[in-house]
C-alpha cells in the first residue's frame, strides 16, 4: 500500500509510520513540527523513520501545502495532524484549535475528494463524548463535549461524515481513548507520571484520582488504523483499550513498576471528563479490532523507554507550560 500520514512526527503518527513500514507499505509523512511541545521530541521521532526504505517526509503546514498532488496515487490517507490537549483549548488559543483541527480537516477532505484514495482514516477522540450518558459508551450515544478541543474534534468528525454521505468520500473516524505508550506527548498524564517516578520529582494530580480512563496502548491503535484502512467499512467507531482504570490505580501500579510517586493533589481542571469507557463492539465487528496490551505491560514498556531516553536525553525536552502557540508560517 502507498500511504500518507499527517502528523507523522507526533506521538501516534510516528508509531503509525513505523507500523506501516514494517508491513511493507510506502509512506509519505507530513508534519509542520509545531511547538506545542518541544520540536526536538518530534525530530527524534522522525529520526527513527528517516532513511528507512519506503519512507519520505515533507515538512509543512496542512493549511498551506498543495494537498491534492501529495495525495495522488495513494491508497490510504491517515489524518492524525491536529492540535491536541483539552486544557489549553479555552480562551484565545481556541483559534489554533479551529485552524489545526477543523480547517485543516476540511482541506484534507477536499483533497481526498479530488485525489480519490481508497480510504481516509481520521483520528477522532473520546473527548467528543464529554460526560457520557452511559458506560461503556457505544457510538450511538449523543456526543456532549466538555472542552473546546472536544468540540473541534466533533466538528472535524462531522465534516468527515458529511463528505462521506454527500460525496462518497471513504472516511473512517476512529474515536481514540487516552492513547499511551513510549514517546507519549509530554503533557499527557502517563508521560508526566513515568517521568516523575523515574526522576523522583513530584507529580501534580488534577482531581481526587478517582477519575477513570479507558487507556489504549499505541501499538493496538496503529494496528487498528491499518486494519480499518484495509477493510471495506466506513463510518465512526470507538477505539478503547478494553478496560477502565482510575488514576489512583495507575499510580499504585507505577509504584510497583518503577518507584513510589510523590503525588501533589490539586483541583480538577475544566475540560476533563470524570470517566471514559469505550464499547468496542463496532470496531471488533467492522475490522476485527482486538486490543492486546494490558495496562501493566504497556506501562512497563513506557518505563523502559523513559529509562533509555534519560540516559541519552538532549536539551530542549521540557513539557509544554501553557496552551499552543500559533504556527509561525516561516517555520513550516
Ligand atoms: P501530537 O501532538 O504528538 O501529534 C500531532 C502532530 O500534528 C504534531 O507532530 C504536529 O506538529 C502536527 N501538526 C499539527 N498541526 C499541523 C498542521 N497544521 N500541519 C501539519 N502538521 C501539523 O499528538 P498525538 O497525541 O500523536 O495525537 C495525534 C492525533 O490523535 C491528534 O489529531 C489528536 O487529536 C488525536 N487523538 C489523540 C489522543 C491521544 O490520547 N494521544 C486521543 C484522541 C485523539
Amino acid at each position: 500500500m502507498r500511504s500518507v500520514v499527517t502528523g507523522a512526527a507526533g506521538f501516534i503518527g510516528s508509531h503509525l509510520c513505523e507500523h506501516l513500514l514494517s508491513c511493507g507499505d510506502e509512506v509519505l509523512g507530513i508534519d509542520a513540527l509545531t511547538d506545542y511541545y518541544a520540536p526536538a521530541r518530534k525530530r527524534r521521532n522522525l529520526a527513527r523513520l528517516l532513511g528507512r526504505d519506503g519512507f519520505t517526509f515533507r515538512r509543512g503546514d496542512l493549511l498551506e501545502l498543495p494537498l491534492k498532488p501529495l495525495f495522488a496515487d495513494t491508497d490510504a490517507v491517515y489524518h492524525l495532524a491536529g492540535q491536541p490537549g483539552v486544557r489549553g483549548s479555552w480562551g484565545p488559543e481556541f483559534t489554533v484549535y479551529l485552524e489545526r483541527n477543523v480547517l485543516v480537516t476540511q482541506r484534507v477532505l477536499e483533497a481526498v475528494r479530488d485525489a480519490g484514495p481508497r480510504r481516509l482514516v481520521f483520528a477522532s477522540s473520546s473527548s467528543v463524548y464529554g460526560d457520557a450518558e452511559s458506560y461503556p459508551t457505544p457510538e450511538s450515544v449523543a456526543p456532549r463535549p466538555v472542552s473546546p478541543y472536544g468540540v473541534t474534534k466533533l466538528a472535524s468528525e462531522q465534516l468527515c461524515e458529511t463528505y462521506r454521505t454527500v460525496f462518497g468520500v471513504p472516511a473512517v473516524s476512529l474515536r481514540l481513548f487516552s492513547v499511551y505508550g513510549p514517546r507519549q506527548r509530554p503533557d499527557m498524564a502517563f508521560a508526566r507520571l513515568v517521568e516523575a517516578a523515574c526522576t523522583h520529582r513530584p507529580f501534580p494530580l488534577y482531581g481526587d484520582g478517582g477519575q477513570s480512563r479507558d487507556f489504549t496502548y499505541v501499538g493496538d491503535v496503529v494496528t487498528a488504523m491499518r486494519s480499518a484502512a484495509l477493510s471495506s467499512w466506513t463510518g465512526v467507531a470507538n477505539l478503547g483499550g478494553g478496560s477502565e482504570v482510575t488514576m489512583n490505580q495507575v499510580i499504585a501500579l507505577l509504584d510497583e513498576l518503577a518507584a513510589e510517586v510523590d503525588v501533589v493533589s490539586g483541583p480538577a481542571l475544566p475540560g476533563d471528563a470524570r470517566r471514559t469507557a469505550a464499547d468496542i463492539t463496532l470496531a471488533r465487528d467492522a475490522f476485527g479490532y482486538r486490543p492486546g496490551t494490558d495496562i501493566r505491560s504497556g506501562l512497563a514498556a513506557m518505563v523502559r523507554a523513559e529509562r533509555v531516553l534519560r540516559r541519552s536525553r538532549p536539551e530542549g525536552f521540557a513539557a509544554p507550560t501553557g496552551g499552543p502557540r500559533p504556527l509561525h508560517r516561516s517555520q513550516a
